[in-house]
């Protein structure tokens, strides 16, 4: 149990926000969950991992980032006078925030704003079920698939983000990400351990595959798109859903799995929704508009 405190107690980091911006929510990357529209993200410093090739180490691999103290209330009115429709604990690792995050989801919630986690999944099986009760939708790493590389390369446990994945997956709308980065993750073999856990969870969670780039700790050459395209392509033998992150191409397009009609069309993060309707009036499912086949998207 996550001791959720009015104001954070004695926590010396409670209520420190590294940044706090607007984006797309395809900038999270969540594709399924409502396609097209913007979310406030708000970004921590500190993370409980150690990854080389951290894309925000300034934030992540440090105590003394510049911050703003702003409260959960804050935060929310915040959301509020923007007219945001959901929140975003993202950038860093939130969940190493946990108290605040409690906080700042259940206030979002009780005013109708949705909560959206981007994280790592290291978190302890009571702290994740706690947690995955305040959020409405995820998107989870899956660095890698060796229990080896995420102990001692990463600081994190494989058996700790397995079970995260597949107890937000049985609770609210969860999608995966996985930096390809050579030599560390891209052999065929870990690369289909990966897909076949996520399959084995559901083969309707949307997998994002994305190309590194040199960063933090690790200098070695990006990943080639062709590499990134080649892995969706074997993922989707199994996987319903596969997109790449990192490189622009213009295979990131849902289509009906029925007729292959565009329901929703991605350039870069312009997103349009031309074959999507939804099933019934008000009852949340979605569908091709041209044959009816349902598709696994969230408003
Ligand atoms: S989990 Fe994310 S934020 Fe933390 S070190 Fe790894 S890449 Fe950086």
């Amino acid at each position: 149990m996550v001791r959720s405190g009015e104001n954070g107690g004695s926590l010396p980091f409670y209520g420190r926000v590294s940044s706090i911006a607007i984006d797309p929510i395809e900038k999270k990357p969540l594709f399924h969950y409502r396609p097209g529209q913007v979310i406030l993200s708000v970004g921590f410093v500190g993370c409980n991992l150690r990854c080389p090739f951290c894309q925000n180490w300034q934030i992540s691999q440090t105590t003394d980032a510049a911050f703003s103290v702003v409260s959960p209330e804050e935060l929310v009115a915040k959301a509020g006078e923007l007219g945001m429709k959901q929140i975003a604990y993202t950038y860093s690792e939130p969940l190493v925030h946990a108290e605040y995050l409690i906080n700042c989801m259940t206030l979002a919630r009780s005013r109708g704003i949705a909560n959206v986690l981007v994280t790592n999944g290291c978190v302890n099986e009571d702290a994740a079920a706690e947690i995955i009760t305040l959020a409405d939708a995820a998107n989870i790493d899956l660095k890698c698939f060796s229990p080896y590389n995420y102990k001692n390369i990463l600081g994190g446990s494989l058996p700790a983000v397995k079970d995260f994945i597949k107890a937000a997956a049985a609770n609210i709308h969860t999608e995966v990400t996985t930096l390809i980065v050579p030599d560390f993750n891209d052999s065929a073999g870990e690369i289909d351990s990966c897909i076949d856990f996520i399959a084995s969870v559901s083969n309707e969670i949307p997998w994002h595959i994305s190309a590194y780039h040199p960063a933090y700790k690790l200098k070695s050459p990006p990943t080639n798109a062709e590499t990134v395209l080649d892995i969706k392509r074997r993922a989707g033998q199994k996987l319903l859903y596969c997109y790449t992150g990192n490189i622009w191409n213009d295979e990131n397009n849902t289509v009906c799995l029925n007729c292959g009609s565009v329901l929703i069309r991605r350039n870069g993060y312009a997103v349009k929704t031309p074959g999507l309707a939804q099933k019934s009036e008000n009852d949340g499912k979605y569908c091709c508009r041209q044959c009816g086949t349902a598709l696994p998207v969230r408003y």
